[in-house]
């Protein structure tokens, strides 16, 4: 099955139908894509053209995503479909969310399929990434059925750029969520991204509200989005509206797609964001990217003591109840914490699924 019908878009008086997944609110003649392009205008309605089917399946790290405090060490099985719903000049994974490949697609998998492999492969968790799954919302809801039924999470790696109404039907069916904070101001949005920092800013509020596990990336671009005014300002907001205990992983940009003349960032300026985020009052902030133990262990708030050590994605020293108590002091660290820490640590392991 590859394509299946939508419900949220609505039929406009000059004869278009609007999408209303997403604020882009793609107004469509029959045929016609949206700007994701996965979903279409077909027989007066909206289908979605890529139900049950990816663009791999791998197995990664869950620090990879990155979650920091969700089942940490586990594996995840981590796939994406095709199409963006944002136009980010520096994506970082532009051969899938550009792909205009559809018949292409590399693997065809059920939700049931899905749940049972990751079961199989030992993962604790399912990720929705490469590309967001904003646009592929009707097949990601059904993989997350599925593996709640077989006691496997969901986590969705997405820039929020999403409508409330679809949202909050999303995310009913999701575990744990990294959005993608991609800068701090309008403008880069407008003209790096197309699309509107507003609507994540309302995402990142509304999952503050659920019982979502969030967790924020911010990529810095040099240049682009890492002035320490705008980190500033980017920091007091979140503390503001997100409160002190959303964990924030500033990340190392490499020159890709529209963006290749920009150099990569320096480990320097991750650690500046990082001290930025730290005196602003986020307790919880790391670096990524890059080789920074420093910037990548946890640290208990209570006492001050290293509880999870890390390298890059390697797990060292663990100092963490099963249920995700600082040993020393008792104090409950902000997560989903459940048993012992997994021992994947960095592998990738492309898998066969379908
Ligand atoms: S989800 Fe796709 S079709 Fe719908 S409004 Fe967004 S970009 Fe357009």
């Amino acid at each position: 099955m590859a394509t299946v019908p939508t419900v949220h878009w609505h039929r406009l008086a000059d004869g278009r139908v609007q999408c209303d997944v997403c604020p882009r609110a793609c107004r469509l003649h029959e045929g016609q894509r949206g700007f994701c392009f996965v979903r279409q205008r077909e027989g007066d309605q909206i289908v979605l053209t890529t139900y049950g089917r990816s663009s791999g399946f791998c197995v990664d790290p869950i620090e990879k995503k990155p979650l920091n405090h969700f089942l940490p060490g586990s594996p995840v099985l981590s796939f994406g479909t095709a199409g963006c719903n944002l136009g980010c000049r520096f994506c970082q994974n532009w051969d899938i969310s550009k792909s205009r490949e559809i018949d292409t697609l590399a693997a065809a998998a059920g939700p049931e399929q899905l749940a049972a492999a990751a079961l199989r492969l030992g993962c604790r968790s399912i990720a929705f990434t490469y590309n967001d799954p904003v646009i592929f919302m009707e097949y990601a809801m059904d993989v997350a059925d599925a593996c709640r039924a077989a006691g496997i999470k969901t986590v969705a790696v997405s820039a929020g750029y999403m409508n409330p109404a679809p949202r909050e039907e999303f995310y009913r069916h999701i575990d744990a969520a990294n959005i993608d904070l991609k800068a701090f101001s309008d403008k880069f949005y407008e003209k790096i991204t197309f699309a509107r920092l507003d609507a994540v800013l309302s995402t990142l509020e509304y999952l503050r509200g659920t019982d979502v596990w969030l967790e924020i990336t911010t990529l810095l671009i040099p240049g682009h989005n890492d002035g320490d005014d705008e980190l500033r300002r980017q920091c007091d907001w979140l503390l503001e509206h997100l409160g002190t205990d959303v964990p924030l992983h500033f990340s190392a940009f490499h020159p890709d797609f529209k963006m290749r003349d920009i150099p990569r960032t320096p480990p320097e300026t991750l650690r500046r964001a990082r001290r930025i985020a730290l005196d602003a009052g986020l307790r919880f902030v790391y670096t990524g990217n890059v080789h920074d133990p420093d910037g990548q262990t946890t640290r208990c708030p209570g006492c001050d003591a290293p509880v999870i050590v890390r390298d890059w994605y390697d797990l060292g020293a663990y100092e963490l109840t099963d249920d995700g108590r600082c040993t020393r002091c008792g104090h409950r660290l902000p997560g989903v914490f459940d048993g012992p820490p997994g021992g994947w640590g960095r592998r990738r392991l492309p898998v066969v699924v379908s």
